[in-house]
Parts: structure tokens; C-alpha cells; sequence
């Protein structure tokens, strides 16, 4: 296929490679100038879209991303998928979609979990929004660059399923820094507790995958200084994302919203450039 791959910052430039060495021809663009090796380098968004049989966006937000369909959709080849694996809120990903359909093109929102590793790895999880034809061509891109695709229903989607998955990430990752923060005064072991958890009805992904606690379950960013895995920083904008989402329906997410302040507060402090796990510091 020929694809046109624009933004290749920490997860983009992965995945254009493994595009790449999946024998796809490759045209790129990064307005930092970022160069991926093997792909051909585009001068332009629009010189990265013209022509092509399917076009990635990975860009850091809904604002931009509006600006770069505004540019790339006009060039869009006829019958071409666009596919944003982006992390936006839902109505910028509606507007991209639906600046996509006026002009005839297929669309899909495709927002990702899997962090840096997984996009190096080819083992991303994608939750899709569109039509199931934009799916279904999008679908073997999707096997490149990840170990599974959830078609999660039409436009916004794909961004709906990610800021809820993100949202209950946030809130059980603090709570499982609490919980062992209680453990620690109440004398009992970090490991005593992980034990019990791990295999208990408070397991979850924030314990038994992703240990806050150093030296104690899988390794995880605990065990490197709290060096991301999973930055703060980005756990905070996909909070935001979901209070952002939840006010525009008049949804009550009060655990993701005390969520979004605690790592508000945690990245304006010492967070920043942290691992999210790092929380239990700050709540020790
Ligand atoms: P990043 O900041 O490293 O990369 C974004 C890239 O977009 C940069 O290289 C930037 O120069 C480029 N860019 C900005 N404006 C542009 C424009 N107008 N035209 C072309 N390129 C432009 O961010 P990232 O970590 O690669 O994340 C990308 C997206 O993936 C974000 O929406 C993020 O929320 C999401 N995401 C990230 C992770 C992660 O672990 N990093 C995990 C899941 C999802």
C-alpha cells in the first residue's frame, strides 16, 4: 500500500517503521523534520496525504489535528482510508471525520494502548471508530502495528473507549497507591499485600501488571526510578479528555474528576516527566 504517515514523535515514528519493514511504501512528515529510515520524506502534511491509499495521523491533540485534516483531506485520494491514531477528544475526532466524509474519504478514529514499547513492538491495541468498510481497510494496518483491533462502533468511538479505559486506568492506579500507602503505616509488607491483591477481588491491571511498589510484582517503572512507561503528563491530558467528554453529557464521573485534580496537582509538583505510577510518593 502506499501510506502516508504525518507526526513521528515517540509513538508515530515506530509505528511508520514497522509500516516500513512490513514492506509498504512509506511517505512521512513531522513539521520538527523528523526523519524515520526508509520511509521517503514529504515537505509537507499535504504532500504526505496526496495520492495515497492510506494516511496516519499521530499528532499530540484535537486542535492540531483539525488543522492537519483541514490541509490533508482536500488532497485525499478517492476510496483512501484516513486513519488518526491520535489521542483527541471525541468532537475533534467527529469534525475530522466528518471533514473526511464531505470530501468522500474513508475515516476511522483509532486512538491506541500500548505506550512507546508497544508501538517499537508491534503490540498495540487499537479501539476503532467508523464505518465497518473504513475498518476493514484500515484492519491489516492495524495487525502491523498491534496485536488486536476492537471495532468499537462509528465516528468517536475508538476516542470514547479510550478516555473511559484512561479514566478508570487513572482512578485505579491511585487507588492501588493508596492502598499500599496504608499497608506501609499499617506495618503490613508491600509484597504481603500484592500477594493477597494479585490474586483477590481488588486485583487489577495497576497492581498485578504495573506494581507502584519497587521490587514487588512484573517489573515495571517502579523498578526504573519511575522513568515512563506511562508519563504523568499523559495520563493527566487523557483525564481531561474524559471530564471534557463527560461534561459535554452531562455524565457524573466524580472519581475522574478528584483523578484529574490529583494528577493535576502531582505534574504541576514533582510529576512532571514522571512515570503515573510515581503517584505513590506523593500519597505516602
Ligand atoms: P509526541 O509529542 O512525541 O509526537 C507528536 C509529533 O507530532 C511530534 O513529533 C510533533 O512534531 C508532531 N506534530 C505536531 N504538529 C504537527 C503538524 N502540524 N504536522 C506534522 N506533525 C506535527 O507524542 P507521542 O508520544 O508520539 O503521542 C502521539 C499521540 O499518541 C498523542 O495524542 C498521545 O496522547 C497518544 N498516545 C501516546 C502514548 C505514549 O505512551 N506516548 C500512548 C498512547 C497514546
Amino acid at each position: 500500500m502506499k501510506i502516508g504517515f504525518i507526526g513521528l514523535g515517540n509513538m508515530g515514528a515506530p509505528m511508520a517503521a514497522n509500516l516500513v519493514k512490513a514492506g509498504h511504501d512509506v511517505t512521512a512528515y513531522d513539521v520538527a523534520d523528523i526523519r524515520v529510515e526508509g520511509t521517503s520524506a514529504a515537505g509537507s502534511a499535504a504532500d504526505a496525504a496526496a495520492g495515497r491509499d492510506a494516511v496516519i495521523t499521530m499528532l499530540p491533540n484535537g486542535e492540531i489535528l483539525r488543522a492537519v485534516y483541514a490541509e490533508i483531506v482536500p488532497v485525499g485520494a478517492p476510496g483512501s482510508v484516513f486513519i488518526d491514531c491520535s489521542t483527541v477528544d471525541v468532537d475533534s475526532a467527529r469534525a475530522a471525520h466528518a471533514m473526511a466524509g464531505k470530501q468522500g474519504l474513508l475515516s476511522i478514529d483509532a486512538p491506541v494502548s500500548g505506550g512507546v514499547g508497544g508501538a517499537a513492538a508491534g503490540t498495540l491495541t487499537f479501539m476503532a471508530g467508523g464505518s465497518d468498510e473504513a475498518f476493514a481497510k484500515a484492519a491489516p494496518l492495524f495487525e502491523i502495528m498491534g496485536k488486536k483491533a476492537v471495532h468499537c462502533g462509528d465516528a468517536g468511538a475508538g476516542q470514547s473507549a479510550k478516555i473511559c479505559n484512561n479514566m478508570l486506568l487513572g482512578i485505579s492506579m491511585i487507588g492501588a497507591c493508596e492502598a499500599f500507602a496504608l499497608a506501609e503505616k499499617l506495618g503490613l509488607s508491600a509484597q504481603s499485600l500484592f500477594d493477597v491483591v494479585s490474586t483477590s477481588s481488588g486485583s487489577c491491571w495497576s497492581v498485578n501488571a504495573y506494581c507502584p511498589v519497587p521490587g514487588v510484582g512484573p517489573q515495571s517503572p517502579a523498578d526504573n526510578g519511575y522513568k515512563p512507561g506511562f508519563a504523568a503528563d499523559l495520563m493527566l491530558k487523557d483525564l481531561k479528555l474524559s471530564q471534557q467528554a463527560a461534561e459535554s453529557v452531562a455524565a457524573r464521573t466524580p472519581m475522574g474528576a478528584r483523578a484529574t485534580e490529583l494528577y493535576a496537582e502531582f505534574v504541576a509538583g514533582e510529576g512532571k516527566g514522571r512515570d503515573f505510577s510515581a503517584m505513590i510518593e506523593r500519597l505516602k
